[in-house]
């Protein structure tokens, strides 16, 4: 699939915090890229600033090829259009004085053509139906459905401007567990029918191997690994992906009976100031004295991309697990 999203060398500071370090990243078209790492690993940064929520730092973001990391108040409009965001919370991203139906009906106004009353209406009607929701519910305030009535309702707005990209910043994590799985779904069916391209942020791994077609991982603000889901699974090549992975859990018995729990220990590291060399070294079990001196460029190996000195060429390398055991 050709590149619908590019990142390039991205950064993004608040004052003194690298929230974002240098992110370079490709999203295909009609593909889900998920992006994993702890909170406060600058996942959540990436996202506003390919919304462009914030205006980076630094380095570029283009969509289909045109440069969007600084926009006029127009192109912002079409920006807005062509890449939306759904976020963890819904009760704080809906604005509780609107009727649910003016809240889905509001990106039609990005729309270069004006809609009648009764065209607006029924794209709302089509888009509650859509997530599953019943026309009624449009004239409803977001406070008088539950949580997961309320993801809908986000996902459905975020769906209404046919963009091209859709970020969902960790969209079912506020959700009681009870109805995680029923929106996770629901958002795997919406993307492949209608086929938009999904940065998906998430710290559920379960849900990565359910819906994401390629993986990358974030620590401290900067990508440490890069590949498709099945490399990535398959063969995680970054000592901390592989941490990631062994604290998982895994619903396949098999995988469950494999895996042994690495627990990275420490906090994360302030992005005030990150740890010299890979930044990754005051936590890695198998570091060496090279890593606090030396950083890591994230190069091709095997089947992705990894930023790890003892990563050798071939995709062979550090194992965490057989460094816990010995
Ligand atoms: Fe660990 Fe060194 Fe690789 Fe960083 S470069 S992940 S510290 S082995
Ligand atoms: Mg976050």
């Amino acid at each position: 699939q050709p590149v619908v999203l590019e990142l390039e060398d991205l950064v993004m500071h608040y004052g003194p915090v690298r929230a974002v370090d240098g992110v370079t990243l490709q999203i295909r078209r009609g593909q889900v890229t998920a992006l994993v790492g702890e909170s406060g690993s600058g996942k959540s940064t990436v996202g506003r600033c390919i919304v462009r929520l914030v205006e980076p730092t630094g380095g570029a973001v283009r969509l289909d090829g045109t440069d969007v990391t600084h926009l006029s108040r127009s192109q912002m409009r079409t920006h807005r259009r062509d890449v939306s965001i759904v976020f963890q919370d819904p009760a704080g991203s809906l604005d509780p004085r609107m009727l649910v139906g003016d809240v889905i009906a509001e990106p039609l106004r990005l729309q270069a053509k004006r809609l009648s009353r009764q065209e607006r209406s029924q794209r709302v009607t089509d888009g509650l139906r859509r997530v599953g929701l019943r026309p009624e519910v449009a004239k409803r305030y977001p406070h008088e459905l539950s949580g997961g009535q309320r993801q809908r309702v986000s996902i459905a707005r975020a769906l209404m401007s046919e963009p091209t990209l859709l970020v969902a910043d960790e969209p079912t994590s506020a959700l009681d567990v009870s109805v995680q799985a029923a929106v996770l779904n629901l958002l795997a069916d919406l993307q492949r029918d209608i086929g938009f391209a999904c940065l998906f942020i998430t710290h559920d791994l379960s849900a990565v191997e359910y819906l994401a077609d390629d993986i990358a991982v974030m620590y401290l603000g900067q990508l440490v690994e890069q590949g498709t889901r099945e490399e990535v699974f398959a063969h995680p090549r970054h000592p901390y992906t592989q941490a990631l992975l062994a604290a998982a859990p895994v619903a396949d018995p098999a995988r469950q009976r494999a895996r042994t729990p690495v627990l990275l220990g420490d906090d994360l590291p302030s992005a005030m100031d990150p740890p010299s060399g890979c930044r990754f070294h005051t936590r890695c079990p198998v570091a060496v004295a090279r890593c606090a001196e030396e950083v890591p460029t994230l190069r091709k190996v095997g089947g992705s991309t990894v930023a790890c000195h003892l990563v050798e060429d071939d995709g062979t390398g550090p194992d965490i697990r057989t460094a816990a055991q010995a």
